[in-house]
């Protein structure tokens, strides 16, 4: 069975066409996703999560 997501933050568009987001499982544990370059690591708070997906957005020229 899939582990559950939530999404937390906007979904948002990358500099390359892919899709960045910030997601929580039911243990309240972040991660940082992006169809672009793969990437899906785990973020300690959502602040600075946040702050990473907007740099990520405009920075991320890998496509899906
Ligand atoms: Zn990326």
């Amino acid at each position: 069975m899939d582990e559950y997501r939530e999404i937390v933050s906007d979904v948002l568009t990358t500099a390359g066409g892919a899709q960045a987001w910030i997601e929580m499982n039911l243990s309240g544990y972040l991660s940082k996703r992006c169809t672009g370059c793969g990437t899906d690591e785990d973020a300690v708070a959502l602040a600075p999560a946040l702050q990473w997906l907007e740099e990520h957005a405009s920075a991320c020229t890998a496509r899906p």
